[in-house]
């Protein structure tokens, strides 16, 4: 039966620096079993050990811009699944000059993956949302966001499932399993009498589908409102307090105020900010600031698995 499950686990949450036992930005995205990760800073693998989340089963990696904190961890990753024999393709999403730091590497090394690596490239992605990635599962959408460098955010769109079959509604009209297959294609159902049973009567309404947004990093943009309207889940960056938004402006970067505030003009589900400043070794304040605007306001924490 089809089950629809989105979550989010959170492998880091640091912003540049790994402090206060923190990681820079990684997270696992899971649609029912198919496995995205999104940023890959440094320590990620370990991170996945950490917590028991299979490396091999990621199909798809999202990048969103060539700051270190957010890409260090993919090089060392991408060898250890080298070297405990995957051969099924990977897929990375990314700037284009990933690439080629990828092949230096690689070359440099002397050695070949055993498994392709495919790539989509989101140079040319702008303000309206671009189609970047799209499997059985989800549909990717990127957006600009205005950093230091060319930084890209994500939105992630589960696809629509199939009505599932009834058993219990289907054993009440004696249907047998030959028939099956045609009232999962949608169906209606003749009985011997001649008597039609609809095919809304016979299948489940499968459940909604989901989205989650990923905003990092990035000054607090109006266009982010309305590329990430109503999306069941968004985490914006919230890299510092609202004392410092004058260092968050120079920095290119957002407070918890600016995350939560763009949370609540978006209409979303619920927000979760991360990316925090080495600065802060409790995270209460800047949670207590985010809810002050939005509510529906979490914190990211590592090892923290999020429904979506
Ligand atoms: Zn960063």
């Amino acid at each position: 039966m089809s089950q629809n499950k989105l979550s989010v686990t959170i492998l880091g949450s640091s912003a540049a620096l790994p402090a206060n036992h923190r990681n820079p930005t990684s997270q696992l995205l899971k649609s029912d079993q198919s496995y995205y990760l999104i940023d890959c800073g440094e320590g990620t693998q370990s991170q996945l050990r950490r917590f028991h989340l299979k490396m091999q089963r990621i199909k798809v990696v999202f990048i969103s811009h060539l700051h270190g904190d957010h890409y260090f961890g993919l090089l060392g990753m991408l060898n250890s699944m080298h070297l405990l024999g995957r051969t099924a393709s990977i897929h990375i999403v990314c700037p284009s000059d990933l690439k080629e730091i990828i092949e230096v590497q690689l070359q440099a090394g002397g050695g070949r993956m055993q498994f392709q690596i495919e790539y989509s490239f989101t140079d040319r992605v702008n303000d309206d949302r671009t189609l970047v990635y799209e499997d059985d599962q989800l549909q990717v959408d990127a957006f600009r966001l205005k950093h230091r460098i060319p930084c890209t955010g994500f939105v992630f769109n589960q696809k629509e499932k199939p009505r599932s079959y009834n058993a219990a509604e289907g054993a009440k009209h004696n249907i047998s399993i030959k028939d099956i297959p045609n009232i999962k294609l949608g169906q209606d159902y003749v009985n011997a009498d001649g008597l039609v049973i609809p095919n809304k009567q016979l299948t489940l309404e499968p459940p909604s589908p989901k989205s989650y947004a990923f905003c990092t990093d990035t000054l607090p943009l109006d266009n982010t409102v309305e590329q990430v309207k109503g999306v069941d889940c968004l985490y914006h960056e919230s890299t510092f307090s609202q004392v410092e938004t004058k260092r968050a402006l120079a920095t290119y970067h957002s407070t918890t105020i600016e995350a939560a505030q763009i949370a609540k003009k978006a209409g979303v589900g619920k927000l979760v900010l991360g990316h925090y400043s080495a600065r802060y070794g409790d995270l209460s304040i800047l949670l207590d600031e985010a809810k002050s605007v939005f509510d529906k306001s979490i914190l990211a924490i590592e090892g923290e698995e999020i429904n979506i």
